[in-house]
């Protein structure tokens, strides 16, 4: 059976779908717009803001995109793309804002870079109405605590630990962490309210037995630090073994429970400079 989206009639059926849903939103809205020496599949005017929506159907490098986008930038338009080949990038770009369409049984979404993945409508209305936000940093709101299981070396009594896997954005980029910070106290793990959570949520789920966290003087290293030991016999449980169990469980595997905790509740600056094209939907934006 023949289906609406062949190769020649994709970039149609998409461009009277974008034009449809901007005039349903109420705005001016012309297909194949003709400017100085540009064309616009779809031409918008928003809010007193003009733009234009390119829907590529072939392929096209960015190099060619921004020249262009160039042209739409010349003008005082805000052009933005929407391609079924999303090409290689190094990073996003402010002045590029470029998504990739996807078409799973002719329902039409569009990939975020891969984090979110919503619908054309919604995508169109968030695009216009400022919704979806070039950023400079990513800006985690939640952070995912797994659990994970660990022997005592000495009396083999078994424990308890966790660390802290993946921070996720409010545009659900979700960076992984990993806890790899060795031999010190100042762990992101052992902040005092990340612990605090951590040992309410562990007194809840009984299946845990958690190792306790204190300061004790390790032998290896000479010296004191916060760190996990049996909670039977107290003996410590060594920061280079504690990494050992971690990297095992790194990519899910062993992970016996998990958690998150909102960021709100953190007293600790986790923003990292990546610049991205944001949608945090009910959240607030990176920034
Ligand atoms: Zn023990
Ligand atoms: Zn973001």
């Amino acid at each position: 059976m023949d289906n609406l989206w062949t190769e020649s009639s994709f970039h149609d059926n998409i461009k009277n779908m974008v034009a449809q849903i901007c005039r349903k939103l109420g705005y001016a809205t012309r297909e194949e717009f003709k400017g100085k020496d540009w064309r616009a599949d779809v031409f918008v005017l928003a809010n007193g803001i003009k733009y234009a929506f390119e829907i590529q159907s072939s392929i096209q490098s960015v190099r060619k995109t921004l020249e262009r986008q160039a042209k739409y930038i010349r003008d005082g338009v805000i052009g933005c793309w929407l391609f079924e080949k999303e090409p290689k990038q190094k990073n996003e770009l402010e002045n590029l804002p470029l998504f990739r369409l996807n078409n799973n049984n002719d329902n039409v979404t569009v990939s975020i870079k891969d984090r979110k993945e919503i619908s054309l409508e919604v995508f169109i209305k968030d695009f216009l109405h400022g919704n979806i936000k070039f950023c400079s940093s990513l800006n985690p709101l939640e952070l995912e605590v797994r659990f994970i299981k660990m022997d005592c070396w000495k009396c083999r009594h078994e424990n308890h630990i966790y660390y802290i896997g993946d921070l996720i954005t409010p545009c659900n980029a979700k960076i992984f962490f990993g806890d790899i910070e060795m031999w010190i106290s100042e762990k992101l793990m052992f902040t005092p309210e990340i612990v605090e959570k951590v040992l309410d949520h562990a007194k809840v789920n009984n299946k845990l037995n958690m190792a306790t966290i204190k300061e004790r003087y390790s032998n290896t290293v000479g010296n004191t630090y916060l760190s996990f030991g049996c909670s039977k016999c107290d003996s410590i449980f060594g920061d280079w073994f504690v990494f050992e169990a971690i990297i095992d469980t790194w990519y899910g595997d062993g992970v016996v429970d998990k958690m998150m905790i909102s960021k709100k509740e953190i007293p600790v600056d986790l923003k990292s400079e990546t610049p991205h094209w944001c949608h945090p939907g009910e959240n607030d934006f990176c920034e």
